[in-house]
């Protein structure tokens, strides 16, 4: 059955791509919280990912590239009733957008930040992105040391530790509605990176990621930002840990 949340628009990804399971978790979670459509807006920046603004059936806004997080930012101070979503790529929100994602922490205003981070410039054709592990990069294009966005985002909320941080993965669905349900939810500030697939241009890490994917231990506290930050800091391919690293109190 078509889900309420899904406009007419067909999807113009490549096959197999996993920004498909992330429309579907997305729409799942709007399902669960029943929010009605008028009452969400989903801003996106430039990329393949960000093609999702069209196909959600809210008040959806391609914006300019980088920029989807000052859009939602304002969306939310004007509308503080709005259900509002920023929603990029990698390159999107970590290269020319990474500007605004410490400062949309710090000020927590209540939007929802998503990451589909497949490591790749999918749709100018496979460039290195400010996450692209370096052993992936080509030569003369090599980055030494990525971009972990749940690190950053994790790092951002030392000062005030307001925020909600989790990382889930599109190979798992379930889980990752899960993760948006809770975000949502979260009175301040949230981010969710989401582990995803370029089955085009930048395979090969997700089949490793995925096979290698767990959830966090149920020891893990929410409530601690110091331990968040140590299971975060290990390198994604070799530790992709997906879950809730960070859900901070809103004092
Ligand atoms: Fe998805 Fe990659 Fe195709 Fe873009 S190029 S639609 S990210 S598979």
């Amino acid at each position: 059955m078509k889900s309420a949340y899904r406009s007419e628009l067909k999807p113009v990804w490549c096959p197999g791509c996993g920004d498909f399971a992330v429309l579907s978790a997305l729409t799942g979670a709007l399902e669960e919280l029943e929010v009605p459509n008028h009452q969400v807006a989903l801003f996106s920046g430039i990329g393949c990912s960000s093609r999702i603004a069209g196909y959600v059936d809210v008040y959806g806004f391609n914006t300019l590239h980088g920029r989807a997080i000052p859009f939602a930012r304002g969306a939310k101070l004007a509308k503080p009733d709005l259900t509002v979503l920023a929603l990029g790529g990698d390159g999107d929100l970590f290269s020319i957008g990474g500007g605004h994602v410490a400062h949309a922490v710090r000020s927590n205003v209540g939007i929802k930040v998503i990451c589909l981070d497949n490591f790749v410039y999918g749709l100018t054709k496979g460039q290195v992105s400010p996450t692209t592990p370096p052993e992936l990069a080509s030569e003369g294009s090599a980055v030494p040391h990525p971009i972990d966005p749940v690190v950053a985002v994790l790092a951002a909320s030392l000062g005030s530790a307001r925020s909600f941080v989790a990382q889930g993965i599109s190979s798992d669905p379930k889980q990752l509605k899960e993760l948006f349900v809770q975000a949502i939810r979260h009175p301040g500030f949230a981010f969710v990176n989401v582990l995803t697939c370029c089955p085009t241009y930048r395979k090969e890490p997700f089949e490793a990621l995925k096979a290698r994917a767990a959830r966090l231990d149920a020891s893990h506290d929410p409530g601690n930002l110091l331990a968040a930050l140590a299971l975060a800091s290990r390198p994604v391919m070799e530790a992709p840990l997906t879950g809730i690293f960070f859900r901070g109190g809103q004092k």
